[in-house]
């Protein structure tokens, strides 16, 4: 608590000094609006600003746009190391990528693949036909067969209460803002059934203890809801040629000015009649209103005058984003040959889950190979420096596989909880939090407005941040 008072001691001060710093300075520059962050929310806004009208200046911290979307172009194949694939259902998405002559590529010839994977479960590699019997196997009787990845996300899909994606927020649903485990537990589950399938590669959160059940069940009807769109082209689900990176892109790329980048906005005062936002390189902008697209693990730093308040305020500081780490791998020889194993696996330690990337000319041609690595785990990779945590992993995958022993070359490491300009990935609703921040995280503050995944309220993932982008656009153009 002493703690959290000095730091936000600290900010106030901050933010009273740049308040001061602005006073009498030429700004960098003006505009109707600055919208701070150019990932897909903060470009998505910009867009449908810029097209009203408005003058808009758009500040990333980073040197590249897209945020959380991060395509790594140097690996064969140009696999994701962000924001992965899309449904044809994402309408904006879809929308955004053909207005801007981006390509689509169907992911529907490698769908088959993605459950084609080994379990390994205490060091070991366990067959699908030794698992229905296997001692470590806690599902209930009529589900023994079911493998750990697909029981709980079918179930939830199955039982799913929610009548439409954007139900979660519904008071009528509140009761559903318990933590997973309860959730599950209450459904029937054990708890041996929950650590297994849910607290070993937690999509949301750290286990299931710590995530509310209301998100990860509207994640899941959200997924449901994609079932039955297609494409152009009839497919399902979909990536961007040479890389989602690709969309960002063709976004920042029509706008009429120039994404400013390496503009890391520190503070943000409202002068009275506009607001002055003040970069870590000593810039100032100034404009009428200011839109924030960056998740809470990053509002809480910034230095802002006045200062967020009540429940926004304590939302700002307590909505965490998701522990994730991914490491790419590019196999020197297919040594999935060797052992006649699928080269996508699902496991309960370092190695977390691979996935087989098929980017090639065949479906059948593995390009790298991601693994993700999430949980406790994560955390605990979080701690060493990224070539140590990369050599520990590859070290888990070659003690599973020793088939793989000399044969993977780390391509790229990436910490998402480490990477200072996300702190995190997609946004994790405690147990509680949906009913207490959903209706304030992204409430007006004065001249300032908020977007960003974690603002969405139908919609999930890149699609969620279109969304917000959206919703804040009109927001401001209500008030212009
Ligand atoms: C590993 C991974 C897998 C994913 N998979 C999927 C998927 O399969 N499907 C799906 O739909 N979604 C997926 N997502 C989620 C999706 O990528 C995000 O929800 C979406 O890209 C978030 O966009 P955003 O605009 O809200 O935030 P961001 O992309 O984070 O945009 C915020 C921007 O602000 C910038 N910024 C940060 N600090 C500052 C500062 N102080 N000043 C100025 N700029 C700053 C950041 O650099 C960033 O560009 C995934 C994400 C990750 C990381």
């Amino acid at each position: 608590m002493a703690q959290l008072n000095r730091r936000e001691a600290l900010i106030r001060i901050g933010a009273a000094a740049a308040v001061l710093a602005g006073c009498g300075r030429r700004p960098t520059t003006q505009s109707d609006v600055i919208v701070i962050g150019g990932g897909l929310s903060g470009l998505q806004a910009a867009r449908l600003l810029e097209s009203e009208g408005l003058s808009v200046t758009v500040l990333e911290s980073r040197n590249r746009v897209g945020g959380r979307i991060l395509s790594y172009r140097h690996i064969p194949g140009s696999p994701e190391a962000g924001g992965t694939s899309f449904g044809a259902g994402y309408a904006r998405l879809m929308q955004v990528a053909q207005d801007l002559g981006v390509g689509l590529v169907n992911l529907d010839p490698i769908r088959n693949f993605f459950s084609q994977r080994e379990l390994a479960l205490g060091g070991r590699i366990i067959s699908a036909a030794e698992w229905p019997e296997h001692p470590l196997n806690v599902m209930p009787e009529p589900a023994r067969q079911a493998m750990p990845w697909g029981y709980l996300p079918m179930k939830m899909v199955m039982n799913n209460p929610y009548p439409a994606p954007s139900d979660w927020l519904s008071p009528d649903y509140a009761h559903l803002d318990v933590s997973m485990r309860e959730y599950l537990t209450g459904q029937g589950e054990t708890d041996a059934v929950v650590d297994l399938c849910y607290n070993n590669n937690p999509g949301w959160g750290n286990n299931a203890d710590e995530v509310s059940a209301a998100m990860v069940l509207f994640a899941m009807r959200f997924a449901a809801a994609q079932q039955g769109f297609t494409g152009p082209d009839g497919g399902s689900a979909y990536t961007a040629a040479n890389g989602n990176q690709s969309i960002p892109e063709a976004m920042a790329a029509s706008l009429k000015s120039e994404v400013q980048l390496e503009r890391r906005v520190t503070g943000v005062s409202d002068t009275g009649s506009g607001v002055d936002v003040h970069c870590a390189d000593g810039s100032l902008h100034r404009a009428g209103r200011a839109v924030c697209s960056l998740p809470c693990s990053l509002v809480r730093n910034l230095a802002m005058e006045p200062a967020l308040e009540g429940l926004q305020a304590e939302a700002a500081r307590s909505l965490d984003s998701q522990i994730l780490n991914q490491l790419h791998l590019i196999a020197k020889r297919p040594f999935w040959e060797d052992d006649g194993l699928s080269p996508s696996m699902w496991t309960d330690s370092l190695a977390g889950m691979i996935l087989a990337e098929r980017k090639g000319d065949t479906p059948e041609e593995v390009t790298s190979l991601t693994s993700w690595t999430r949980g406790p785990l994560a955390v605990e990779m979080d701690k060493l420096p990224d070539e140590e945590a990369a050599a520990r992993i590859v070290a888990d995958i070659e003690r599973l596989r020793p088939a793989a022993k000399g044969q993977l070359e780390v391509a790229a490491y990436h910490s998402w909880y480490n990477d200072p300009h996300a702190v995190g990935d997609w946004a994790v609703w405690q147990p509680g939090q949906v009913t207490r921040y959903a209706d304030h995280v992204a409430r007006q503050h004065g001249r300032v407005h908020f977007c960003g995944e974690h603002t969405a309220r139908a919609n999930r993932g890149m699609e969620g941040a279109l969304e917000s982008g959206d919703r804040v656009a009109f927001e401001v153009l209500d008030l212009v």
